[in-house]
């Protein structure tokens, strides 16, 4: 039985910000977490995105600045986050459950005109309850001198994982050491790998844990897999997209981001509702597609990983992988993008031979073997699935209809692009 807020003794603004946002009763790790915090515990919790972990710290952080004397003139607590996207994310959902309060708060991401950094210098200097940022904006400020750090009583590490990925350690250890040592500090990660926890050991102070990880995919996501050469992936994109042309949202994910580029200057051709999504674009472009793509204008966004966490669009009907992801959790992120709330989703992976090995280790990760699709006729012969066989290579000629997309060498992840996204 999920339990209600009314049970965390929740003050009345907090109550009110709750009713606001519609939710009725606490999710699994909220049920957890909260009364945690509000013992003023440090955390290392290990919880999705999508599981409303971003309520389980920000309504417990609300309830203690109302409640707690704290200093008006310097940021009492500090969220980071690591990528803008996250930060907006958690930013709008304090701004929905904060609304009945006087919690006064700052987004520090950065735009990328020297307009938002004044905006921010000067709210910085003048402080605030909360603070959302990004680690390589907060360094730029807290280079600049005027942060006021000393008397911080909150740190919330978001997607610790992702930060440590995207390399942010020295920033995020840099920030910390403007900290004072006596505050309370939470750590959410959606994987618990060794850094993480060597990183948890480092800042917090015994740790109540939480666990909370999804590591399989819900059932309710139809997955289903095509083995196909490389140069056939193109191809068979159209096809898959034909045969679901009365879908309102269908979401591709590339592991780099020519192949996103590419495919959409493809698609576009077709005369196809795309659009696409990288670190390339510039903030105000990326809010834009999102947006259109939110409200269902846009029907088909191809995007790089940047994508595949922390990102809140419900309702996306089919998400693509154009190629295989990186590892295991990427795979459960990706296509938990699909099968939101209440509605079902589905799920296509194109696996080219170079891939069938690590969708092979994917498959005993998730502990499912996921049914493959005839490859249609006019796209020539496809190759055979044997993933424990070592990779060989992808490039055969099919004979019917390729495309020039076989000189992709497949990526190792999306490395190279991560940093920067802040
Ligand atoms: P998160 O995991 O924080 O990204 O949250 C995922 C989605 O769940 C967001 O749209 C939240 O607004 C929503 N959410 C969070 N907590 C609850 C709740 N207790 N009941 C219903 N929806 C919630």
């Amino acid at each position: 039985m999920a339990k209600a807020f009314s049970e965390f003794g929740f003050d009345d603004r907090v109550m009110e910000g709750i009713q606001t946002m519609g939710y009725e009763t606490a999710t699994p790790v909220q049920e957890q977490v909260i009364p945690l915090i509000l013992e003023g515990r440090d955390i290392l919790a290990s919880a999705q995105t999508g599981t409303g972990k971003t309520a389980a710290f920000l309504l417990p952080l609300m309830q203690r600045l109302l409640q707690e004397p704290h200093e008006e003139h310097h940021i009492n607590a500090l969220i980071i986050a690591p990528t803008r996207e996250l930060a907006i994310q958690i930013d709008q959902n304090l701004q929905g459950i904060s609304y009945f309060s006087s919690i006064s708060s700052i987004a520090v991401y950065g735009g990328n005109d020297g307009g938002s950094f004044d905006q921010e210098k000067k709210a910085l200097s003048q402080g605030a309850d909360i603070v959302i940022c990004t680690p390589g904006r907060m360094i730029s400020h807290i280079n600049l001198g005027y942060v006021k750090l000393q008397h911080l009583h909150y740190l919330i590490l978001d997607e610790a994982d992702r930060m440590l990925d995207m390399g942010f350690y020295p920033d995020l250890m840099r920030i910390i050491k403007n900290t004072p040592e006596k505050k309370q500090v939470l750590m959410f990660s959606a994987t618990m790998p060794k850094l993480i926890a060597q990183m948890a050991r480092q800042i917090l102070k015994d740790p109540a844990e939480v666990n909370i990880s999804i590591s399989r995919p819900p059932d309710k996501i139809r997955q289903r897999a095509y083995v196909i050469y490389e140069q056939q992936k193109a191809g068979l994109i159209l096809h898959i997209l034909k045969e679901h042309k009365d879908l309102k949202s269908i979401l591709i994910f590339c592991s780099r981001k020519t192949s996103v580029k590419d495919l959409t200057r493809d698609l576009k051709r077709e005369k196809l509702n795309a659009d696409q999504i990288h670190s390339d674009l510039e903030q105000d472009q990326r809010a834009d597609v999102l947006n259109r793509f939110a409200s269902r204008r846009l029907q088909i966004l191809v995007a790089t990983d940047i994508l595949s966490r922390g990102i809140d669009i419900d309702n996306i009907e089919l998400v693509i992988n154009y190629d295989v992801p990186h590892d295991g959790e990427d795979y459960v992120h990706r296509i938990g993008r699909t099968a939101r709330a209440e509605n079902d989703g589905e799920a296509i992976t194109l696996i080219s031979p170079m891939e069938q090995r690590k969708f092979g280790s994917i498959e005993r990760l998730i502990d499912k073997v996921v049914e493959k699709m005839p490859v249609p006729a006019d796209l020539g012969e496809a190759p055979e699935y044997r993933p424990e066989q070592r990779s060989e290579s992808g490039h055969r000629k099919p004979g019917g209809k390729g495309n020039n997309r076989n000189q992709r060498r497949r990526p190792r992840g999306d490395k190279n692009d991560k940093r920067g996204r802040s």
